[in-house]
């Protein structure tokens, strides 16, 4: 194993206020079962999971609840004991709304033997499946495992892990890139994580090493993160094989999929939908590695999640372990409160994630952040007209025309931004940090993409229907 200096620096990108010294030196804090768990079922990317319970069953921590619902999806599990006080559509993170468990974790069963209705949050002894020998366990078992503990992309996407350690048949995947940047504003979680959880990080990567045929391993880490690059150097030391870290420039979105596999192994991933395996890579966030570690070696699923609570607006900063479902006024409570009234809530960092109204909304599998900020740290202003100054252009890392797709969307040209490749945004925000007119160009890419996806999807379901007839 060495440690080395990425050679490929990508065009554009921005150096945004990174504020991670709020709670860069809080160690994580596990936090107690709240009340009330609000459970969705669609805490991943793809089809929803199908739920299998009803209002009034008691639940056990670890029972599967959510039926892994087609190729691309993932199943949920109850992150603790409880009942089952109603099923309905909730408002998630991003803004969607989607069908969701809501457990009482107070209510006591009418049984003799009923468990206690606080348990033990995850790390704990209390296995939910059964701990595998992972040097014993075939590839396929251990696939199997990550897929029933529920595990997929920690990182904000969400993608189904089970699926992209097994990749088609003509792939193969020759780097598995562990992504270590969190290069988003605010958040800590995963700085956290490797610190904390080195040897945990390790024994995911040997897993995902053996389940993928032995690929060279790349972790990437900024090098702003010195104490964490110590932590992996020290866990990774002995480790065979070829195995580096690489220290990365600081420079948003360093952490973008694609950009890690450029930094990394100076490999562009091309246009959607063309995926990373396509250049032989798999990428994985660094709670998930740990995550899947869990799952293999203690039987743990995945029911609770490292999430950044920061802003100026919270009381004491934190990273904190809570179940997943935890409502974010739980989780602000959890630190000390809010010491004003905030003016901006958000899900995520400050670059990608999404102004949400409500602290009335549950965390998931993907929730790396909540920011809480006052009337000082959010700055109003109005969207003007593009002055021409092109530094939208210069910041986009994925070499778009921010500019002219912007304008093709405000005039309702989604043709004329699809020509202009709208579809291989990233929506890093880069474009909008940039804009001296404050154009809300991410959001303008946002609007072109889902309105390109809903074309397409409208397209497949008619030609399916057609070839049903
Ligand atoms: S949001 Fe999209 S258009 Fe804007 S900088 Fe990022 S990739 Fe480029
Ligand atoms: S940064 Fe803003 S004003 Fe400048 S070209 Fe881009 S959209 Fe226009």
């Amino acid at each position: 194993m060495k440690t080395v200096k990425s050679n490929f620096k990508f065009k554009g990108g921005v150096h945004p206020d990174y504020n991670k010294e709020l709670a860069r030196d809080k160690a994580i804090e596990t936090m107690p079962v709240p009340a009330e768990l609000v459970v969705s079922m669609s805490q991943h990317l793809g089809a929803p999971a199908k739920c299998l319970v009803k209002v009034g069953d008691f639940v056990k921590r670890g029972q599967l609840i959510g039926e892994k619902n087609g190729f691309i999806s993932v199943c949920v599990r109850a992150p603790a004991d409880g009942k089952v006080v109603a099923v309905e559509k909730r408002l998630g993170p991003a803004g969607g709304k989607a069908d969701a468990v809501i457990i009482d974790t107070t209510a006591k069963e009418d049984s003799p033997d009923a468990s206690s209705p606080t348990p033990p949050l995850p790390h704990s002894s209390t296995a939910v499946l059964p701990p595998l020998d992972w040097k014993a366990a075939s590839k396929e078992d251990l696939l199997k495992r990550v897929e029933e503990a529920g595990i997929c992309g920690m990182g904000g996407a969400g993608f189904p892990t089970a699926v992209k350690l097994n990749p088609p048949p003509g792939k193969r995947c020759e780097y598995l890139v562990l992504n270590g940047a969190e290069c988003e504003p605010y958040l800590t979680a995963d700085y956290r994580v490797m610190l904390e959880r080195a040897p945990r990080i390790r024994l995911g990567v040997e897993i995902m090493r053996k389940i993928l045929g032995m690929p060279a391993v790349r972790i990437a880490i900024e090098a702003n993160k010195p104490e964490a690059i110590a932590a992996m150097e020290k866990a990774f030391a002995d480790i065979e094989g070829n195995v580096e870290i690489v220290v990365l420039p600081v420079l948003y979105p360093q952490g973008s999929e694609k950009h890690q596999i450029f930094a990394t192994v100076g490999r562009i991933v091309p246009e959607p939908p063309a995926l990373p395996i396509d250049v032989g890579c798999v990428v994985e966030n660094i709670g998930t590695v740990a995550a899947i570690a869990d799952a293999v070696e203690l039987g743990e699923p995945l029911l609770a999640r490292v999430t950044t609570v920061s802003g100026d607006a919270v009381v004491e900063p934190k990273n904190v372990l809570a179940p997943s479902g935890t409502k974010y006024a739980d989780l602000v409570k959890f630190c000390g409160g809010e010491k004003e009234p905030p003016a901006k809530i958000i899900s995520g960092g400050t670059m990608m994630g999404f102004a949400v109204s409500t602290l009335d909304i549950a965390t998931t599998k993907t929730t790396s952040g909540l920011l809480v900020l006052s009337s000082r740290r959010v700055f109003q202003y109005g969207s003007q007209a593009c002055i021409n100054c092109g530094r939208c252009v210069r910041a986009c890392p994925m070499n778009l025309n921010a500019a002219e797709i912007a304008k093709a969307v405000e005039a309702d040209d989604v043709k004329a931004a699809e020509d202009l490749h709208v579809m291989t945004c990233i929506e890093c925000g880069a474009c909008s940090f940039s804009c001296p007119a404050y154009r809300p160009i991410t959001q303008f890419c946002r609007r072109a993409k889902n309105s390109i996806r809903a074309r397409i999807a409208a397209e497949k379901a008619k030609a399916a229907a057609a070839a049903k007839k």
